[in-house]
């Protein structure tokens, strides 16, 4: 009989470029998780934000992978094929009454500081609404493998959530919910920037009957201006035909002890034998050196 893993894990990118340092400690994160656990390890493309798009920036993202020894156990998803499950689901919580039309703009929500806790914008000829998921008030706390406890005020802190954008795309928040449930997602292993985004997210999946997975937020990578590397200019990318000097930097940055990672060989060769020595506690919780520092 096939009984299903008991790990199953995955990285999601967006396709916005190639593929830097601060993704590429979250593809490593999270693999050596899954690997550890004897699970499997998907990979995702989150391809729902076209403007923001690079053309071939997840081919290029995938080979990066593999060049890092970074296999995923099956097939990439593309969330540019979802959008009949998006829409599934969204109907499911129009249905419910947790989801509702909206036609508030930008603007109107500056007063609130961008959170949204009823609509206060009027309806605009040629503009069709958005979609926004009703939080509450009242807070939702969860425990994360390296963060601790998180708790976050959904209503104050929030806000009621885009799941559909004016201009039609899905929202991020509602394509990561329903993809890590139609994946049977077990673990999720990610940069601490998204652990504003996990309480609501964990909203939704109570909202849709999806199991909550457990939670691992790693570090972020900063450049030596303070800023999230994948939003600065230094967001370097990480060399296909040299790949060792940015794995150890990563396998580093996540805290490893560095006589555990092989010296000689190529990521494939060398990623296998580090993987019984990968210690989680050794995580740091948060930044504490940049691999572009002094640039
Ligand atoms: N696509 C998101 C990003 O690249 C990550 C989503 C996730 O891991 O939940 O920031």
């Amino acid at each position: 009989m096939q009984t299903e893993p008991s790990y199953i894990g995955r990285f999601a990118p967006s396709p916005t470029g190639p593929l830097h340092f601060g993704s590429l400690v979250a593809a490593l994160g999270s693999w050596l998780f899954a690997r550890q656990a004897g699970g499997r390890w998907l990979v995702r493309i989150e391809d729902l934000d076209p403007p923001r798009e690079v053309p071939g920036a997840a081919e290029r993202q995938l080979a990066t992978l593999v060049a890092f020894g970074l296999v995923p156990d099956e097939a990439p998803w593309f969330q540019s094929t979802r959008g009949d499950a998006y829409a599934a689901a969204l109907a499911t919580l129009l249905a419910s009454g947790d989801a509702f039309e909206c036609h508030c703009s930008r603007s109107d929500l500056e007063a609130s500081g961008g959170v949204h806790r009823r609509c206060v914008g009027q309806p605009r000829p040629g503009r069709p609404p958005a979609i926004r998921l009703r939080l509450p008030d009242g807070e939702l706390a969860f425990h994360d493998r390296i963060q601790g406890e998180f708790r976050q005020d959904l209503g104050r802190e929030a806000g009621d959530v885009v799941l559909r954008r004016a201009d039609g795309f899905w929202a991020y928040q509602l394509a990561v919910v329903v993809d890590d449930g139609a994946q049977g997602i077990t673990d999720i292993v990610r940069g601490a920037d998204l652990l504003d985004s996990t309480p609501r997210q964990i909203y939704l999946q109570q909202r849709l009957g999806l199991p909550t997975p457990a939670y691992a937020h790693l570090p972020v990578v900063h450049d030596a201006q303070g800023r999230k590397l994948g939003k600065s200019l230094a967001a370097l990318p990480v060399h296909d035909h040299d790949p060792m000097p940015a794995l150890r930097a990563a396998w580093l940055f996540l805290g490893q002890d560095p006589a555990q990672l092989p010296a000689a060989g190529t990521p494939a060769q060398v990623l296998p034998a580090a993987v019984p020595a990968f210690d989680p506690t050794r995580i740091p919780r948060e930044n504490r050196w940049s691999p572009v520092q002094g640039k």
